[in-house]
């Protein structure tokens, strides 16, 4: 069975069992600050889980793009080492939504994996949770005597917490979960070590396929233990190490004691299936590498790089890793998180630099490489995530530049460490050495330092393992604890730099509802449901979740609305407004001193009707780019306030003069258009992309229904949830200042809309016109202007050749005035000059034409003093002469300094009376 039939044949068969399939969501999460990327099938749903949405379908079931790179799941060192761990995988998944329960969820897993599958009963493991006194947590028998009636009880295991208990966090729904384990060895190996005595284990052949979750629970405070209070206060007093398993032990005691369990009147299952290892499964596969699924892959790698996949340990892992990478980094990029120096982006450069340093290493790819896998994977997932086929050359453009970028980067950090054991190499006092050496060998003498080592990783991308191993090769040490110690240190100065503190919500009403009406409305009557303190370095804000809201959330690039909440008399500024999850949060400096009276909730008007030319504006900008530029222009990112908009988009050149003429014309004939607005909410998403053939933009969730907004039906459909001029003539004028690239193959428009461009442009047409009187309004002022420089070149040139004829007159004069002592020629005078470059012209001149000169020129150049001191060099020599030190003594007399070299030097001063003496002091000096 091949992959793809293997993944059809999962949503098939639960399409059957009633499940609605629906898409993907992206690997790259927005509006959850506790998370990055989507690490699990069930992100995408936690809203129904925490009750802060209800679900469309209430059986649902998907393959999900997982990435598992940061945060509670982190597998990426295992990566590439082991057969069977990822850092994107698919996770196929099934769920309730408070529909079936145990029963249905297990019986189907069973049926799918023994009779559509046919995978051995024998050799398949399920667990259930044993319980947990301390923590009041009863065992899952329901769970095993469902499993009784299909399975040998002597392949049903118990589970501790750890393994077969989910929690979301410290509150909210929780449950028992059932894996399923599969055991692939050989049967001579089954027979002399039994399966289950291998099950989480670590094994690579005897592996967790399947968890099956029941969210059965809710955790809630127990008020009359103290509940989040005394956590909280536990916590604080806490005084071992908080980092350390003790503490985590004593705090989940402490955390049992403060809750409750309270059993959910409706009952969700969440199951998640690593559809990799399902395919080494069916596929009789020792490792997940070995199925279809990467094996398209390995082959392009090994046939690049001239080497054969299973020959060698390191270019094997080397090969698993670049596989590996190469589907995390592209379908992260697709979905539109592109590499970048800080958060997800930071982590998505550092698998790329992952898979470029093994590549480096182990399969000499020392030209970038990864960028030609490109087309073989999206390819292969054309019409699974058609994200990657839509967007190939752009994905593929994005990872040469960040490749070439870095391998320069390796380039560097491996010159400076050679450098470093060179130098370190050549400081050593060689008898020191060389008794050290012969008392300890030759390793224990040459350590690389800790912290030299954690500036290779931190400045030059070098993870441990690569300074380890470049060390080893040339007989060193690293010094581990020093690497660790650097380590720590920067940790904790980044920890320290970005401390908040999020306090506990706190409930001010039973309402559950949260209405938003601010596409209709900009102020409504409303109640606070619930508030939290959030306390930043030494400021403390209030998020507030209000019933009904006109207050736009952030997102989608436009910013959130702003104003304020009203009631008896006394207001509260709104000073921004987010969206977490699917909650709707307004900021504020201060709460209202009655949190319980009714607030009138009221918009700042204006700033949103800035803010929604820019919006409009940009969606006809989208469209007026693809019409000029091509059809490969895609939204790559937008930012909307009411002074600017900026828009990101996807395209290779830098636009041309011409290019952005066009653009603009075309969106202000749009605008003069004045197309009415066609607002369309809860359209089904298929609906908006087939029927009204919207462009829908990679990396944004939609849910399973859309807002789609059009202006024109034949001009710009897109799916969009920010809020719009009811008609473009509204936006008035639109003009872009700037056109730049942001990232390889991104560029970036900035542009003003309405009174902001009419300002801009008012103010150009005021210089112009400025300009035009200072110019005597001339017929033609670009003619007039023209002509003024022209002229001003006529006259720079006359003045540079009235220049050089002075100057050699005075070079004549100069060569009258000699005086010869001692068969030294000195020439020491007053001169008026235009500038201090022909006092040096001069100089040089003389020196050229006179034997033995000795020439100090004091000179008045246009009202300020300056001497220039030049000596032949066979003077410099026989006479140790230094103009340098005699320049400085020289310029005493005009109150200034100078210097230069044994030859020629110079002094500038203030004192333009001291020349004379200057002229004195020098003949002096000579008798
Ligand atoms: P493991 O203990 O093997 O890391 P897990 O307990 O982290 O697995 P879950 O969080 O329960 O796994 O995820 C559900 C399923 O997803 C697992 O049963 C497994 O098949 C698969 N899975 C988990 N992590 C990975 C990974 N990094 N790569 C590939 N598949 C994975
Ligand atoms: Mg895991």
């Amino acid at each position: 069975m091949t992959s793809h039939e293997i993944r059809s044949q999962f949503l098939d068969f639960f399409k059957s069992k009633g499940h609605q399939i629906v898409p993907s969501a992206p690997l790259v999460i927005k509006n959850d600050p506790t998370l990055m990327f989507t690490n699990a099938g069930m992100n995408q749903f936690k809203d129904y889980f925490l009750g802060n949405k209800i679900p469309q379908f209430k059986r649902i079931a998907d393959t999900q793009k997982c990435l598992r790179v940061s945060g509670k799941h982190n597998d990426l060192e295992e990566v590439g080492h082991d057969t069977y761990h990822h850092t994107m995988f698919e996770m196929l998944g099934n769920w309730s939504f408070g529909d079936y329960f145990k029963k249905e969820a297990l019986e189907w897993a069973w049926e799918l994996l023994t009779e559509v599958y046919k995978l051995p009963k024998e050799r398949l493991y399920v667990s259930v949770f044993e319980g947990d006194t301390d923590d009041n947590l009863p065992a899952d028998d329901e769970a095993r005597d469902i499993w009784k009636t299909m399975i040998d009880e002597s392949r049903i295991l118990y589970g501790s917490k750890k393994d077969n208990f989910w929690e979301m966090g410290d509150t909210g729904p929780c449950g028992p979960c059932s894996e399923i384990h599969i055991d692939l060895r050989p049967q001579e190996e089954v027979n002399r070590v039994p399966g289950k005595d291998l099950v989480n284990n670590d094994h690579p052949q005897v592996v967790e396929i399947w968890n099956n979750v029941f969210i059965q629970f809710e955790r809630q405070w127990n008020p009359a233990k103290g509940g989040a209070n005394a956590l909280l206060e536990f916590e604080t007093k806490y005084s071992g190490d908080k980092t350390d398993s003790a503490f985590k032990k004593a705090r989940a005691g402490k955390h049992s004691e403060v809750t409750m369990l309270k059993e959910l009147p409706a009952k969700h299952v969440d199951t998640g299936m690593g559809f990799e290892r399902l395919c080494m499964a069916i596929q009789k596969k020792q490792s997940n590498y070995d199925t279809d699924v990467f094996q398209p892959l390995i082959q392009f790698i090994a046939t690049t790089s001239g080497k054969k996949y299973g020959q060698e340990k390191w270019a094997d892992i080397a090969m698993r890793v670049i596989a590996d990478h190469i589907r995390a980094i592209s379908f992260t990029i697709a979905d539109g998180q592109l590499p970048s120096n800080n958060k997800a982006g930071y982590v998505i450069r550092r698998i790329l630099r992952r898979a470029v340093r093994y590549g480096y290493t182990y399969l000499g790819f020392k030209e970038p490489f990864l960028y030609r896998i490109v087309p073989v994977l999206a390819n292969q997932f054309a019409n699974v995530f058609p994200e990657l086929k839509a967007q190939e050359d752009f994905v593929a453009k994005v990872i040469r530049e960040e490749e070439s970028t870095f391998l320069r980067t390796l380039g560097t950090g491996i010159q400076k460490f050679e450098d470093y054991i060179e130098n370190e190499f050549t400081n050593l006092d060689d008898s020191v050495a060389s008794v050290i050496e012969s008392e300890f060998g030759e390793a224990t003498l040459k350590t690389i330092n800790g912290e030299f080592a954690f500036q290779l990783y931190d400045t030059f991308g070098f993870p441990k393992d690569l300074t380890d191993l470049l060390a080893r090769e040339k007989g060193w040490l690293v010094d581990d604890e020093g690497f660790v110690k650097a380590m720590q240190v920067q940790k904790e100065r980044s920890r320290a730099a970005a401390s908040s503190e999020t306090g506990d919500w706190i409930t001010v009403s039973d309402e559950e509802d949260v209405q938003f009406l601010g596409y209709d409305e900009l102020e409504t009557y409303s109640h606070i449901i619930k508030y939290r303190e959030i306390k930043n370095k030494n400021k403390t804000q209030y998020q507030i979740v209000l019933d009904k809201t006109p207050f736009y959330a952030e997102s989608g690039g436009q910013v959130g609305d702003t104003g304020y909440l009203e009631a008896n008399s006394e207001k509260v500024y709104i000073t921004d407004t987010k969206k977490e999850n699917d909650l709707i949060i307004h900021f504020t400096d201060k709460l209202p001193s009655n949190l319980e009276a009714d607030f009138h909730a009221v918009v700042n008007a204006s700033k949103r009707s800035l803010t929604q030319n820019n919006h409009s504006a940009t969606h006809l900008l989208h469209a007026a780019l693809k019409q000029v530029l091509g059809n490969h222009v895609n939204q790559k990112g937008s930012l909307v306030n009411d002074n600017v908009l900026r828009f990101d988009f996807s395209h290779f050149t830098k636009m041309t003069d011409e290019e952005i003429a066009r653009v603009e014309k075309i969106v202000n004939q749009k605008i003069r258009e004045n197309i009415v607005l066609d607002e369309k909410r809860n359209v089904p998403i298929a609906k908006a992309t087939a029927e009204l053939g919207a462009t829908a933009l990679f990396g944004e969730k939609y849910g399973d229904f859309v807002r789609v907004i059009t202006f024109d039906p034949k001009y710009s459909v897109e799916l969009c949830g920010g809020t719009h001029v009811k008609a473009t003539g509204q936006i008035g004028y639109f003009k872009i200042v700037s056109e730049s690239a942001v990232a390889a193959g991104v560029r970036r428009i900035e542009a003003i809309t309405a009174e902001k461009a009419e300002t801009v442009i008012n103010e150009q047409l005021a210089v112009l016109s400025e300009l035009k009187e200072l110019l005597k309004n001339p017929k033609d002022l670009v003619k007039s202007v023209e002509s003024l420089l022209e002229e001003k070149n006529q006259l720079s040139k006359q003045i540079e050749a009235f220049q050089l004829q002075e100057a050699q007159a005075i070079k004549a004069d100069l060569l009258n005035k000699v005086i010869k002592n001692n068969g030294v020629t000195v020439i020491a005078e007053k001169v008026s000059l235009p500038t201090t470059e022909s006092l040096k012209k001069i100089a040089y001149e003389l020196n050229a034409k006179v034997d033995n000169l000795f020439l100090v020129l004091a000179a008045n150049v246009e009202g300020k003093p300056q001497i220039a001191v030049m000596i032949s060099d066979n003077l410099v020599q026989e006479k140790k002469l230094n103009a340098g030190a005699i320049v400085k003594e020289l310029a005493k007399e005009i109150k200034g300094g100078g210097g230069g070299q044994p030859f020629f030097a110079t002094a500038g001063g203030t004192d333009i009376n001291g020349l004379d003496r200057v002229v004195e002091k020098a003949r002096a000096l000579l008798g």
